[in-house]
């Protein structure tokens, strides 16, 4: 393998696409799993052959409760979290939606490691994997993406102009245009197939 170059395999269950971004055995798994699901995360991770002590950061797109589940789950199994600085925020508000049947583990601050987005892609390059984290808002205020510099962007719930809801559709366009200048050319969304970039996913 090329150095710099990255894989991508998919750990997903219940309709939710979780990824990991691979350098080498030097992984980073973006979006954290259903609250409750560890024994499922871990079964996929095993099946696709991802030993868990080679994550070496977890990362939501956003913190609603099927993309950042399992996060102090992992931070207990010794994977740290990776929180930007325009999330800290939105992490309690998720356990409000949250019952007590859903088993969740509630996320402390301690041991999550806080950056910038302007930070991100030193931390990345520390881990072997050549892009950056971008703010997207649109879905929610706390969504980033995962901009790598392959072309491959992992777009979380950034929502396609054509299936708006609550969103403001000036903030979700403005959105998809920056990942498109930025070179965003293959979307990895947590919903549904990969799909090639077009520059008018936001209108
Ligand atoms: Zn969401």
């Amino acid at each position: 393998m090329p150095p710099g170059s990255t894989t991508i395999v998919n750990v997903g269950y219940r309709s939710t696409n979780y990824w990991v971004v691979s350098a080498g055995r030097s992984r980073l798994l973006l979006d954290i799993g259903w609250p409750g699901s560890m024994g499922m995360m871990r079964a996929n991770l095993k099946r696709m052959d991802v030993p868990l002590n080679e994550i070496r950061y977890t990362l939501a797109t956003h913190y609603h409760i099927d993309h950042a589940g399992l996060a102090q789950d992992f931070k207990l199994a010794g994977v740290p979290l990776l929180v930007l600085d325009v999330q800290v925020e939105a992490i309690p508000v998720m356990k409000t939606w949250i019952k007590p049947a859903d088993n969740y583990t509630e996320i402390m601050p301690e041991g999550n490691v806080v950056i910038s987005c302007a930070e991100s892609r030193s931390v990345l390059e520390e881990i072997g994997i050549p892009g950056e984290i971008l703010h997207t808002p649109g879905h929610s205020e706390d969504s980033v993406s995962l901009l790598l510099d392959d072309g491959s962007v992992f777009t979380g719930d950034l929502t396609h102009a054509d299936h708006l809801g609550m969103e403001d559709p000036a903030v979700v366009a403005a959105s998809w245009r920056m990942l498109w200048e930025r070179g965003g050319r293959r979307v990895y969304p947590a919903h549904g197939p990969v799909r090639s970039m077009d520059p008018k996913f936001g209108k």
